[in-house]
Parts: structure tokens; C-alpha cells; sequence
């Protein structure tokens, strides 16, 4: 019978009596050991790696994080401000947003680098702040995203300055006198070395306009195989053609670029479970489905309903047993978007599962949860409260590192005629 990734059964039962359902579960150890391969990536002259901290932003992940090593990729002035609150120090945070804050230039005097995505941005910046320094982030006309939702590169992403604005963006940063020390450019380049090379080589002749630049951030996006048949980046294969464009680009010109990185996904997805319960189940007649109703759904993982992401999902019948079903799991809202097993290229298709034969009542555990599902959900949708998190400790002991919200949290803000 399947298990699931890093809890054993009894694990998933305890934690569910402990804390409840559904819960996040993220494990200490596969944290620290992402983290350390991570600060193994290939690099010629230096590597700085940063955690993309929108992938799953709790405290308790920052410190472990920041403990190995790790600094922080923020998002927006929030993140930021949230890192900050966490014990990171500023100027280990760097800033890559869609939104500037419109506190940037606090953000930047405390030690926090900003890199600008945009030419307005540049040019807000650069007349608030003359004379600092700055990243620019590139759209380098490329991208490799797994889907056009998760692409942020080439024509239709909105993310970085186009390249074909590279003109402008040197000349407003020289009117303003800011020093470009470091080129950005986050693509979601994937698991493809030969992406990985081309990447490179795009970033690095922007490099080579700009005299100024010490750093090249290439961005994260290295693609993690949840279930069977999807592929796992290996780091040090991505990061070997890397390592030789900057050894390629000394030779020629004497310049040693530091290399940054900024995984989300490689470093948190496999690290996390969702303990959660079946707690209905329905069927729609021998040509239809056999549904499982969990008491979790697009509240805490949003992305089968968005990009069709697969998860692998495990019952835990109360009473082990060799028999299986083909169910399609829907989440508990009242959307019927709120689908959990949805076919790999459309979200809005049912794909049945073969599971262990399961009854109302058992544990489902859902794995790959770790990135972007507790910190990108419809949160409060249906009033449901937002899912409590806890680290399973590397000595196996579990610690709460976030509360279930209460209906007089959801309410707080919310004032009677
Ligand atoms: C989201 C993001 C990342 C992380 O992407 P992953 O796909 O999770 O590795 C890195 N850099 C920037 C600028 C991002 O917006």
C-alpha cells in the first residue's frame, strides 16, 4: 500500500488527533537538506542563494532558512516588512515586485536591495533615491514556465523590463546616477539544462551593457516532480553550463560575476504535507464519478484548480486493506472549481484516482504541498478558517508554528451597519 512521502501513517493520525484537520505539515529535515543543495549550485565566483519567500512565508521556514544560510526573495513591501519581523536583516532581503511599495525608499535605506521590473519603476526610483544602486530585472524574451500561468518570460509576461527596452533603461539610470550592480532576469527556466545555457548566455550579453554590474540573479523556477512521472531539476546538471558562461565571460572580459539564485518551489514543494479528512462521500450513478469530499479544498491548495497541478494523495483506511476505488476528489466549497484531481492539462477535467478503498471519517494525506498552497489560497472562501501549520521537527517531535484562525479573526475587520 502507498505511503505517503516523509510522515508514516501513524505520524498522519497522531498529528490529525493533535491539531486537528486538515493541517500543514512541513519537515524540518527535507527543508535543511534542499537547503543545503541549494548552496551547493554550481557557481565559478561566488553564489549567494535566496529563498523566494512567497512559496510559503511562516516564520518558522525564514528562521530555518536564515539559520543554513539561506537569504530572502521578497515579493512586495509586505514580504519584506514580514521577513524583516521574521529576524531577517535587511540587507539580506532583496525586492523584486509588481507592485513598488510606496515606501521603497525606506525599504531601501535600511539595507534591502531593490531590483526595478519595470521602466516606471526604474525612473520612480531613480529620482527618489539618486545615486544608490540598483538591480534591474530583465524580461530576456524567453520564458519556460510549465504552463502559460506559470511563464514569466518572453512576450506575454509582464514581468521585467523588456529587452528590447534596454536603451531606455541605461539611459534613465544614468540620468539619475544609479549604479546597476546587478542584472535579474527570473524566467522559470525549468529542469532543461540546455534552457539553463540559453538563459545564461541571454542575461549575461545584458550583462555586458552595464560595466557597473557585479551580480547576475537568475532568478528560481527549477521544476520539482510531485507524482510519477515528473521530473525533479537536478541543481548541480542545471548549474554546470552556468558555472561555465561565467568562467566563458572572465576569460574574455576579466569580469568575475557573483552569482544569485532564488528557488521557491525546489527548496519548500516536496517539504509539506496536508493532513486532511474524508468527510463525505457521493456518487452520480454507475456512468458517473465516485466523489471523496475532503474537509479541505481550494481554501489551502488552490493550485489543481489553477494550473491542473497533480499532488499525490493517500488514504489511510482505519482499517488497512488491499481493496481500491477510482474517486475524484473535490475540495469542501461550493465551487465546482474546487477540484482536486483534475486531468494534467485541464483543470477542469475529472480524472478519477485509484486509491485505497476509503470510508467517511479516514486521513487523506495530500504531499507536494510546500510551495504555494498555504500562502496562496482562496483564503475565508465559504468562511472556512485558514489551515493551522506545524514542523515536524527533526528529533520527530511536531511544534504548532501557526494557529487555526477563528471565526472572530475572519470577522475582525468587519463592521455592522
Ligand atoms: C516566484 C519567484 C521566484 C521563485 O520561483 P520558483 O518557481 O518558486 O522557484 C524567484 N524569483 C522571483 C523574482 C519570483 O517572483
Amino acid at each position: 500500500m502507498e505511503t505517503p512521502r516523509f510522515l508514516s501513517r501513524e505520524q498522519a493520525i497522531a498529528i490529525r488527533e493533535e491539531f486537528g484537520s486538515p493541517v500543514f505539515v512541513y519537515d524540518e529535515t527535507s527543508l535543511r537538506a534542499n537547503a543545503s543543495e541549494v548552496l551547493r549550485f554550481p557557481n565559478a565566483f561566488g553564489l549567494t542563494a535566496r529563498y523566494a519567500m512567497k512559496a510559503s512565508s511562516n516564520a518558522a521556514i525564514l528562521s530555518i532558512f536564515r539559520e543554513v544560510g539561506l537569504k530572502i526573495d521578497a515579493s512586495s513591501g509586505h514580504e519584506v516588512e514580514r521577513a524583516i519581523r521574521a529576524g531577517i536583516p535587511a540587507e539580506d532581503i532583496s525586492l523584486s515586485t509588481q507592485e513598488l511599495p510606496e515606501n521603497f525608499a525606506e525599504i531601501a535605506k535600511q539595507g534591502t536591495t531593490i531590483n526595478a521590473c519595470s521602466i516606471d519603476q526604474l525612473k520612480r526610483i531613480g529620482e527618489a533615491l539618486p545615486g544608490s544602486s540598483i538591480g534591474l530585472r530583465f524580461n530576456p524574451g524567453m520564458g519556460s514556465g510549465g504552463t502559460a500561468k506559470t511563464n514569466v518570460g518572453g512576450p506575454s509576461s509582464s514581468f521585467g523590463i523588456w529587452h528590447g527596452k534596454l536603451d531606455e533603461a541605461r539611459e534613465i539610470a544614468e540620468q539619475h546616477n544609479l549604479n546597476v550592480f546587478r542584472i535579474h532576469t527570473h524566467i522559470g527556466s525549468g529542469s532543461d539544462p540546455a534552457v539553463w545555457q540559453k538563459t545564461a548566455a541571454m542575461s549575461i550579453d545584458i550583462v555586458r551593457e552595464f560595466p557597473t554590474v557585479t551580480n547576475l540573479n537568475l532568478g528560481g523556477g527549477y521544476k520539482v516532480g510531485r507524482v510519477a512521472g515528473e521530473q525533479t531539476t537536478d541543481l548541480q546538471v542545471v548549474g554546470a553550463p552556468v558555472k561555465e558562461a561565467f568562467q566563458k565571460l572572465a576569460e574574455e572580459t576579466g569580469r568575475e560575476l557573483h552569482l544569485e539564485i532564488e528557488p521557491g518551489t525546489w527548496l519548500l514543494a516536496n517539504a509539506c504535507a496536508l493532513v486532511t479528512s474524508v468527510q463525505d462521500m457521493t456518487d452520480t450513478g454507475s456512468d458517473g464519478y465516485q466523489f471523496l469530499k475532503l474537509d479541505a479544498g481550494m481554501t489551502e491548495l488552490l493550485r489543481p484548480s489553477l494550473y491542473a497541478a497533480q499532488h499525490p494523495y493517500t488514504i489511510i483506511p482505519v482499517e488497512p486493506t488491499e481493496e481500491t476505488g477510482d474517486y475524484v476528489i473535490v475540495g469542501h466549497c461550493c465551487e465546482s472549481g474546487d477540484l482536486l484531481t483534475p486531468a494534467p492539462d485541464d483543470a477542469e477535467a475529472l480524472a478519477p484516482r485509484k486509491l485505497a478503498k476509503t470510508a467517511i471519517g479516514d486521513v487523506c494525506v495530500i504531499d507536494g504541498v510546500g510551495a504555494y498552497c498555504s500562502s496562496m489560497t482562496a483564503k475565508n472562501y465559504n468562511s472556512f478558517p485558514e489551515a493551522p501549520e506545524v514542523m515536524l521537527r527533526e528529533s520527530g517531535k511536531t511544534q504548532l508554528i501557526r494557529r487555526r484562525q477563528t471565526l472572530d479573526q475572519i470577522l475582525e475587520n468587519e463592521i455592522p451597519l
